[in-house]
């Protein structure tokens, strides 16, 4: 699981996939992967 973080309103959400928008203030393409591996997002991990 990776952590991801709005650069608008900085929320935080887990998620194993890079979230489309934000949970907190809905705007699309601010989340920005703060911590964690897996998929750097694509799922193209296997
Ligand atoms: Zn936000």
């Amino acid at each position: 699981m990776a952590k991801f973080k709005c650069e608008k309103c900085g929320a935080t959400k887990e998620s194993r996939c890079k979230p489309q928008k934000c949970p907190e203030c809905g705007e699309a393409g601010v989340m920005i992967k703060e911590e964690g591996g897996g998929c750097g997002c694509g799922c193209k991990s296997k």
